[in-house]
């Protein structure tokens, strides 16, 4: 499946299946529902309506979708999808990601092999918009469907460049990571391991060197101070050849490394890049990932890999 960003109006997009983001009463509103509505004419509401009188009597569920004709626009259906309003304190990333998987199976029941979506919920549900472009993405990329082309039509420029950058970073995949992992010799994986088994309180409590006048009246600029056992961690880490910068922009696996459990193995060596690759910057950031539960939930998701899946 090939998956595109383009900058455009839904409505002008000749596929085979557009989809809207409608709301559970499924009778129309603003955004993309309104511009749906205006263009593909009378025929699409009444087709709501029966769905609203037959099975669909409660409306359409958040993250569920559902098929009518696609009336006058240039397409033969629209799927209709109720994203999440956004909400903190409440998982929002489940409830998208769930709508472009639900959106491409309703399109693999009706035979569509191209597919036009717009950025859901980004508009009055209120997603932020780079982490939106992270579930979107990352939620088509691995999905299994039978569609060929998955369009990202962004009705803004800013909305445009997000979702091309979180485009970027799909690339290498998670089976070219995992290629890179599996190529990781074997000690490596045990020498790693076994540091991670020796962490003590001490190594994930770092220290902090600089701040002082030297003797030439310069002050160095404060850097972490790391164990040797960190150093060794730091070496040992394998990475992914990802552009790192670019895939933690809204990832949501930046704050809440727990959800690594559930991630393909590629994201854990996406992630140690971050840490490994941010390092450069001396600001502590490797360090203060074996405080907040990141590196535990990387080296958790790598042993489980190197365990059981490889
Ligand atoms: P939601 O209620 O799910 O947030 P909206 O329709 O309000 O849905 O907005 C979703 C996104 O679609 C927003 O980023 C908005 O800018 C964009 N959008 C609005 N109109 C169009 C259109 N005609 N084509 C494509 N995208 C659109």
């Amino acid at each position: 499946m090939r998956i595109t960003v383009v900058r455009g109006d839904i409505t002008d997009q000749h596929v085979d299946a557009v989809v809207n983001a409608a709301n559970s009463s499924l009778l129309g509103g603003g955004g993309v529902d309104g511009a749906i509505h205006r263009r593909g004419g009378p025929a699409i509401l009444e087709e709501c309506r029966r769905l609203r009188a037959g099975h669909l009597g409660g409306g359409l569920p958040v993250g569920q979708a559902v098929a009518t004709t696609a009336g006058n626009l240039p397409a033969k259906w629209v799927i209709h999808t109720v994203g999440p309003v956004f909400t903190d304190g409440q998982d929002n990333i489940g409830p998208l990601a769930s709508c472009f998987r639900e959106s491409l199976r309703v399109a693999d029941e009706l035979g569509a092999r191209t597919v036009a979506l717009p950025a859901i919920s980004t508009g009055v549900y209120r997603y932020p918009l780079e982490e939106a472009a992270y579930v979107s993405l990352w939620t088509l990329a691995r999905a299994s469907t039978s569609v060929d082309e998955v369009r990202l039509v962004l009705f803004d420029q800013k909305a445009y460049d997000t979702f091309d950058r979180a485009l970027e970073a799909l690339d290498p995949s998670d089976a070219e990571v995992e290629d890179e992992l599996r190529r990781v010799p074997e000690e490596k994986w045990r020498e790693l391991f076994e540091l991670a088994d020796g962490l003590t309180t001490e190594d994930r409590e770092f220290t902090w060197g600089g701040g002082e006048k030297n003797e030439d009246g310069v002050i160095q600029w404060p850097y972490p101070r790391y164990s040797d056992r960190l150093w060794q961690l730091y070496v040992a880490l394998p990475s992914a050849n990802a552009d790192w910068m670019k895939w933690m922009s809204g990832n949501p696996l930046r704050t809440e490394p727990a959800r690594l459990a559930g991630a393909p193995v590629a994201d854990a060596a996406r992630l140690a890049t971050v840490y490994v690759r941010g390092e450069r910057f001396n600001d502590g950031v490797f360090g203060r990932a074996f405080q907040d539960g990141s590196m535990d939930a990387i080296i958790a998701r790598l042993r489980t890999w190197y365990d059981t899946e490889r």
